[in-house]
């Protein structure tokens, strides 16, 4: 298959691309579309065929449920049993936005969606070129993260291509993403609404206007029937394994540069590391910077990138450097300690 690439503006797309591609949907096929999180791999979610084409194209275990995304609220009204209060505060202040929230479903979503689950998770994103559309295709669009399963999340048109060229029907490139890491997805059928995954959406942000939120953090392999179900999968994995540290920020660096400088006496030594560490790092180190770690909007931008750097650059071992878990610090901690597989050196 030949995959057609529309580029667009991000402001102010061309409608005409965006009609192209809407028909895409419209008939059963699959368009990769950028949103202010990560690309998304979008399907019609009211056609079992298209989704599971979804599940097929990504390499997704089926019982890893996706999102819909919609165009503007009164689109939740078909997909939705209820929406408690909590929800709907939600929904004032952070739709659109990188926010995804979990509600009892009704009969209008495909079970291929919610991988056979009575709840449907619901994202009303803030990109204009997402929403738009999604208003042109005129349904509830399926929408994972545009990678092979277990990748990590694609934040360029090229980071979908490398994955998915040939195998999906089109991609609207509008340039990078703003925000870098996926959605915050909280569950709202619970008494206490519940944090999923951590996302674009901050815990701080959160608890300003909800007062109270239940997280809890999966720890090392856990995986007994977690509640999002995408959570118990390997994700977003660089190609060479990775060893993530963790702690005090001077100490990290420094064993850091300690660990990759005997490394290099017998391998190829990449480091995922802030700009801070990579300059006190040995010449034959590899980096990949992620920008500076007092600044985690600038490191959730450029993760998946440097995740995906050393697919080119080929190492036998990565060290990655942890940040506070403050703001998208959250985000950033969750999606690191996966892709290392939870290899962790904790260092005081
Ligand atoms: P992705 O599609 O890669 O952005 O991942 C979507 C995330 O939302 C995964 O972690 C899913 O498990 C989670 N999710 C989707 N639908 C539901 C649902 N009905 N209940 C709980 N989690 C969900
Ligand atoms: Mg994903």
């Amino acid at each position: 298959m030949n995959t057609k690439v529309y580029i667009v503006d991000a402001r102010h797309p061309n409608t005409d691309l965006l009609v192209s591609a809407a028909h895409i949907i419209q008939e059963g096929g699959l368009v990769a579309f950028p949103t202010e999180t990560v690309y998304g791999l979008g399907a019609d979610g009211t056609d079992s065929e298209a989704v599971a084409k979804i599940f097929m194209a990504k390499g997704r275990p089926s019982d890893n449920p996706l999102i819909l995304h919609i165009a503007d609220t009164a689109m939740v009204k078909t997909l939705a049993k209820e929406v408690p209060a909590n929800a709907r505060i939600l929904m004032g202040r952070f739709w659109p936005g990188p926010l995804t929230l979990v509600l009892k479903r009704t009969q209008a979503v495909p079970d291929v969606v919610t991988g056979g689950l009575d709840t449907v998770a619901i994202r009303l994103p803030d990109s204009e070129v997402a929403r738009e559309l999604i208003r042109l295709a005129g349904v509830p669009v399926a929408g994972p993260s545009a990678n092979t399963s277990g990748r990590p999340s694609p934040t360029t048109a090229q980071a979908v291509l490398a994955d998915l060229e040939g195998k999906i029907e089109g991609i609207i490139d509008a340039g990078p993403c703003g925000i870098g890491v996926e959605s915050t997805v909280v569950d709202c059928t619970t008494p206490v609404p519940t944090l999923l995954r951590p996302g674009g959406i901050t815990m701080e942000m959160l608890l300003e206007v909800l007062g109270e939120v239940e997280y809890q953090p999966i720890k090392g392999e856990d995986t007994k029937a977690p509640r999002a179900p995408g959570m118990k999968y390997k994700h977003y994995a660089p190609l060479a394994p990775m060893v993530l540290y963790e702690g005090d920020s001077a100490q990290v660096a420094k064993a850091i540069a300690d660990a990759s400088k005997i490394a290099l006496e017998s391998k190829r030594v990449g480091a995922i590391v802030s700009n801070e560490t990579a300059a006190l790092l040995e010449k034959g180190v590899q980096v990949a910077d992620y920008g500076s770690r007092y600044r985690p909007e600038e490191v959730a931008a450029g993760l998946y990138e440097a995740l995906r750097y050393f697919d080119s650059e080929p190492v036998d071992v990565i060290y990655a450097e942890g940040i506070d878990e403050f703001g998208l610090g959250l985000a950033v901690m969750n999606r690191l300690r996966k892709a290392a597989g939870y290899r962790i050196v904790k260092v005081e």
